[in-house]
């Protein structure tokens, strides 16, 4: 309208999406300085980051599938988040029960914990076996046929919460967040973005010098609402639905190998006296809302109660699903890769970057890598803190 002056926010960065992605890269871009805005339609970690196992960990499963490194890195983090987020993270016991017919043996085992002790660089992350006698005080496991218990240490958390502390503490450092506030568009000009969302039922715009798209398994829809639109990756989402039993565990953690499948599902205590069981792997469309099957918590609760046989008589109180951004491939979404992969919408000093996949244990590392690859487009600033040295609290605490 003639005469009239629009006054337009800008900032170094924006971010779509308040799950763990956005909450670390919003952490890592105020610790460098940066004015950066978080936009999240729902709220705070009401994605995948409030639906995940809980488990801050390296994924000794993903030895099987060679991923060495991304084992590793995440053990590297397992170890700062221990230090730095004590009321958040917290080490607890693992049992991994081997029966006549369980498919991998106790040398595969031996192996394998070996490995995973050694990548974690921690030498008193010691790894054994359960005496025979100590059996009975195994939260009511089945004895019949079984030949050994393995034990060793990882960590667990409150996905939602941790969520919530790394929000907070990119909120200390200045991060500007809206929720509710849908992002609708972006322009990619020649030196930045022009974006446009919705907030409090009004458009809304500001201007960013980048674009980073943490929106999990909505990533691709994102990218069709941009102009011009940077070539979407090849995905497939991959749901993952776990159960709620009312029922208290006692001595941690347990790792059980599905009599069907022979898929590796956790039974873990959670909330004091509850159990987490999970998790599934089914493809859903993308778009769809992940939502638990019957057959899926018919798999999960006959898994446990296989093991376990008093759990057989436990209600399920509550099921959820999340969805995994995998690269689209043949054979199972087991074997495929689970680290995070970036995508610029072009080399040199990009507009836009899109994360793809990942693992909550891994966020900060993400975020630092987010920042390496963004640096080229950003404005020369000096740090205000270093989020590998940044404690974090419970939000609100
Ligand atoms: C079943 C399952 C179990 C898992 N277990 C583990 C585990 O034990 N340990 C581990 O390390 N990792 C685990 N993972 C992986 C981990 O949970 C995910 O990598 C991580 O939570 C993904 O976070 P994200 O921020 O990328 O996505 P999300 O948490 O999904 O966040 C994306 C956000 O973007 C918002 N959004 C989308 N579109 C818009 C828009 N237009 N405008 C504004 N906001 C928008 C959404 O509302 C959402 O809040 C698991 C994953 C699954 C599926």
């Amino acid at each position: 309208m003639a005469g009239e002056t629009i006054v337009m926010e800008t900032y170094d960065v924006a971010v779509i999406g308040a799950g763990i992605h956005g909450a670390g890269v919003a952490q890592a871009v105020a610790a460098g300085g940066h004015s950066v805005l978080v936009f999240e339609q729902n709220g705070i970690a009401s994605g995948t980051s409030s639906r995940s196992s809980k488990l801050i960990h390296g994924g000794l499963r993903y030895l099987e599938s060679r991923q060495i490194g991304l084992v590793r890195e995440c053990l590297n983090e397992r170890r700062l988040l221990l230090r730095l987020a004590p009321e958040l993270v917290r080490l607890v016991p693992f049992f991994i029960p081997i029966y006549h017919q369980t498919r991998r043996r106790p040398w595969q085992l031996h192996i394998g914990l070996s490995l995973y002790r050694w990548l974690s660089g921690d030498p008193s992350g010691r790894y054994g076996t359960v005496p025979r006698s100590r059996w009975p005080d195994l939260d009511g496991i089945t004895t019949s046929g079984l030949e050994s218990v393995f034990r060793y240490h990882d960590a667990q958390t409150d996905d939602a919460a941790l969520t919530r502390a790394v929000v907070q503490a990119a909120q200390e450092l200045g991060a500007d967040l809206r929720v509710p506030a849908r992002f609708s568009s972006v322009e990619l000009e020649p030196h930045g973005c022009l974006i446009e969302y919705q907030e409090n039922g009004q458009t809304q715009c500001c201007r960013a010098a980048v674009l980073v798209n943490a929106a999990g398994p909505a990533v691709n829809q994102i990218l069709g609402r941009c102009l011009p639109q940077p070539a979407p990756e090849a995905i497939e989402l991959v749901q993952g639905t776990h159960i709620v039993l009312d029922a208290p565990f006692r001595q941690g953690c347990y790792y059980i190998e599905a009599p069907h499948d022979g898929r590796a599902v956790f039974v873990m205590p959670w909330q004091s006296d509850r159990l987490l069981i999970g998790t599934t792997e089914v493809g859903i469309p993308e778009g769809a809302e992940p939502t638990p099957t019957e057959a899926e918590i018919a798999y999960l609760q006959e898994t446990a109660s296989h093991y376990f046989p008093a759990l057989g008589a436990c209600a399920v109180s509550e099921a959820f699903a999340g969805a995994r951004v995998l690269p689209a491939g043949d054979g199972h979404a087991f074997g495929r890769p689970r680290d995070t992969r970036l995508v610029t919408d072009r080399e040199d000093k990009p507009r836009m970057l899109t994360i793809y996949g990942g693992k909550l244990t891994a966020y900060r590392i993400t975020a630092e890598k987010v920042m390496a690859q963004i640096a080229p487009s950003l404005p020369e600033r000096d740090a205000v803190a270093d989020t590998r040295t940044m404690p974090l609290r419970p939000a609100g605490g």
